[in-house]
Formats: structure tokens, sequence, C-alpha cells
């Protein structure tokens, strides 16, 4: 694996594999990296020729700067991690190589940038978008990889494309869980032990309400997860939605939409988590 913090060396290493019609893959990530990111790394290396990964923790998408200063960095354990999954090129910025000057960009993603993760965390998409399209334009990667545990992240990432017509394809891929249920993140190393223990709660709650899906309308089934969640004290709830799968707005009536998924938003301690569960 080669390693580059600059845009120029990852642009120069590229180019004549490019220019060789090798495929690239490439799977952006902040570090820490964990089972859930190598899943993604592993199908973007079986997908194409060439795997290219980024570990760079976005300034400009935290909206809370506590979570920006306490958020893992790991470089000599991600390092090895990546050998393991075969990865040709990382791509490991500094913040001033990113930005040597800060980026104004703003992006209306109307409806689907405003519920949730949007409303939650004001700015959060915008440094997302700003990011990935710049990461996008260093590596011209044929494939991206993204999880669909970062849901509204994915569906803000296609749009983007849409709206900018790049010619990159968007590959989302399931969510990898711990044996107990709860989904992989790199900020689950900050949960303490009796936190880490009833996290696996969010999940098991999550797929029992998903299976009630003909006795419960889709409020029902809302308040049903917000309800069992209010009951652990840990919890602190910042959102529970019943949303259609393509803009991410709430349901009404299941019949009315295509797909349904359950979010929700929570703090366990000072850790916020979030999660996803597929209706159908
Ligand atoms: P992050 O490093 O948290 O920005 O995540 C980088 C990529 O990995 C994003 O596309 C995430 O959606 C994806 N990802 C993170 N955790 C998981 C998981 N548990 N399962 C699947 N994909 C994940």
């Amino acid at each position: 694996m080669k390693t580059f913090q600059t845009i120029s060396g990852l642009r120069s290493a590229l180019q004549p594999l490019r220019n060789e019609e090798l495929s690239i893959g490439f799977v952006p990530t902040m570090g820490a990296l964990h089972q859930g990111h190598l899943e993604l790394m592993r199908r973007a290396k079986s997908e194409n020729d060439i795997l290219v990964v980024s570990i760079f923790v976005n300034p400009i998408q935290f909206n809370n700067p506590e979570d920006l200063e306490k958020y893992p960095r790991l470089p000599e354990l991600d390092a090895h991690l990546l050998e393991t999954v075969d990865c040709d090129f990382l791509f490991a910025p500094t913040v001033e190589e990113m930005y040597p000057e800060p980026d104004h960009s703003n992006y209306d993603f109307g409806v689907l940038g405003q519920v949730m993760e949007g409303a939650f965390r004001p700015g959060h998409f915008n440094g997302v978008a700003i990011v990935v399209r710049k990461l996008f334009e260093i590596t011209e990667p044929n494939r991206a990889y993204f999880g669909e545990k970062d849901f509204q992240q994915l569906a803000i990432i296609q749009q983007l494309v849409k709206m900018l017509q790049l010619s990159v394809e968007i590959v989302p891929c399931p969510i990898v869980r711990e044996s107990d249920g709860l989904a992989m993140s790199s900020r689950n190393m900050r949960l303490a032990k009796e936190e880490r223990s009833v996290a696996p709660k969010i999940h098991q709650i999550l797929k029992k309400a998903a299976s009630l899906k003909n006795v419960l309308s889709p409020e029902e089934m809302r308040r049903y997860v917000w309800d069992k969640l209010s009951l652990e004290p840990a919890f602190s709830i910042d959102y529970v939605e019943v949303a259609d799968d393509r803009m991410l707005q709430p349901v009404k009536h299941w019949n009315e939409v295509g797909g349904a998924v359950i979010f929700v938003a929570l703090f366990l301690g000072q850790v916020r988590l979030i999660d996803n569960q597929r209706i159908f």
C-alpha cells in the first residue's frame, strides 16, 4: 500500500493507472476503521482493479467542536487494517492540504437535507458534500462505496452526484453489526462499559418495531420505538422517524410509499449514535 498526504502525489500515482483503463474503487472514511469500513473496502476491491481509501476527519462536517476533538484517531492500527484488505492507495491529507482556503460552497438538497441529521446537525451535510466532491475530483473513481449505516448521507451523496452530473457510480453497502446487533461505528469505542452494554437495545427495538408493520400505523410505530427507547434512562433521544426510503420524508400511510425505514439518533452518555432499520 502506498500512502499519500498530498493531492498532487495521489493524482500523479493514479493518472497512469487510469490511462491503462484500470477501474478505481474508492472508499472515503474518517478512520478509526472497523469491520463496517473493511466490508466496503473488500467489496470495492473485488469490483475494481484498484482500491483507494481516504482517511480524513473533515472538520467542516462537525457541528459540535467536542465531537471533532474527541473523534478517535488511530493511524497505525488503520494502516495495518488497510493492508489486510489489500488496499492499494491510502490518501490521508492534512486539513491544510484539503482546505488551503475556506470553501464557502453552499449546497441545497431540498427537503432531503432538512429532516433528521439535516435538522439536528446544521451545516453537517454541506460539509459532507464539500469534502466528498473534493475527494471525487481528486481520485476520479469509477465507483464509490458508502454504508447504509449513514442512510441519509448516502441519499445526499446520490443527490449530489445527480445534481453535479458526476460520472461516479455510488454503491450502497448494508450495515455491518456487532454480534449483539449494535451497528459498528468508530464512536462506539468512546462508550463506557455500562453504556456499551445497553447500546444493543437500539437495534433490538428497531427490529421488533419493523416486525409489527402489519399491526401498527407508521405513526404508531414511531411512537412505539420512542416509548421503548425512553424506558432506557441512559438514552437521550434526538429523533425517531418512520420515513420513505427515497426522500426520507415521514410516512403517513404504508401504501403511499415503495419502501420505508425507521431512523433513530440518540445520545448515550456523551456519544451520539445513529441507526436505522428497513421496514419494507
Ligand atoms: P465514517 O468513517 O464513519 O465516515 O464512515 C465511512 C463509511 O463507512 C461511510 O460510508 C459509512 O456509512 C460507512 N460505515 C460506517 N459504519 C458502517 C457500518 N457499521 N456498516 C456499514 N457501513 C458503515
